[in-house]
């Protein structure tokens, strides 16, 4: 245990070190410039649409304020709020880096930091856009799939009703042998429907049974539980028969 504390002495200052380390590469310019997004795109260090260079707490001293495109003088600000609104259009695609200039009342001159910014036409704003919603559709339409399918799969209300299969027909269970509805919602796979036997509870894709296997299943559902049986009533029937119409 002893062993232990110069290590954990050491990683103490070392955790104290890592953000004043940090802190002190990012030396505080005299002109603090920032970019403001008023309306458009802005994705990871590319822009389109209208925005707004400023000087974030500017000096009191500060007399004037330049601001460049590379190197390029894009405008002169006398007073404050020492600000520029800009349009991505009004400039070349592609990536520039923005910085400001300003003289104090003593015309010392004073730099801003640089903000470098890929400036993109509207129309490859919109691919970028479209490139961000896209998955975020497809991850939306997966969780509605999900959220329909799981319920259906793991309700237990649906009692199983001896004789009545629904129009998706019947099935038997592989662990049980006992027969069972496939609920005609349940989303179907390329061998049969995704199901969810009442009885055991185990989930299969199951294709629709023939006649026979489902007489088979009823059989030993009968000799094992007679309890729980019940025969449909007339309603019932008509109910089953009108949705049959809708089978594939
Ligand atoms: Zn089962």
């Amino acid at each position: 245990m002893k062993n232990r504390q110069p290590f954990f002495f050491m990683l103490t200052i070392l955790i104290l070190l890592l953000p004043a380390t940090a802190y002190a590469q990012e030396s505080q310019p005299d002109l603090n410039l920032y970019l403001i997004r008023n309306f458009g795109y802005g994705g990871l260090g590319e822009i389109q649409g209208n925005f707004t260079l400023k000087i974030r707490d500017p000096l009191a001293e500060l007399d004037k304020v330049e601001f460049y495109l590379d190197d390029e003088l894009i405008a002169t600000i006398l007073q404050e709020p020492y600000e520029y609104k800009f349009h991505t259009s009004s400039f070349p695609d592609g990536e520039h880096v923005f910085s400001a200039v300003g003289s104090l009342i003593d015309e010392t001159l004073v730099e801003s930091n640089q903000i470098k910014k890929t400036l993109l036409s509207s129309g490859q704003a919109w691919s970028e856009t479209q490139g961000l919603i896209v998955p975020v559709f497809l991850f939306i339409a997966g969780l509605t799939i999900l959220g329909l399918g799981i319920p259906v799969l793991l309700s237990r209300k649906k009692d199983f009703v001896l004789g009545k299969y629904g129009p998706a027909g019947g099935a038997v269970c592989t662990r049980c042998d006992l027969p069972f509805s496939r609920f005609f919602l349940s989303p179907n796979l390329l061998t049969g429907k995704l199901v969810r036997c009442p009885h055991c509870g185990k989930i299969s894709v199951r294709a629709r049974a023939s006649q026979n296997q489902i007489q088979e299943a009823e059989t030993k559902y009968k000799n094992k539980d007679t309890s729980r049986v019940k025969t449909l009533d007339d309603q019932e029937y008509q109910k089953l028969l009108d949705e049959s119409r809708f089978e594939d």
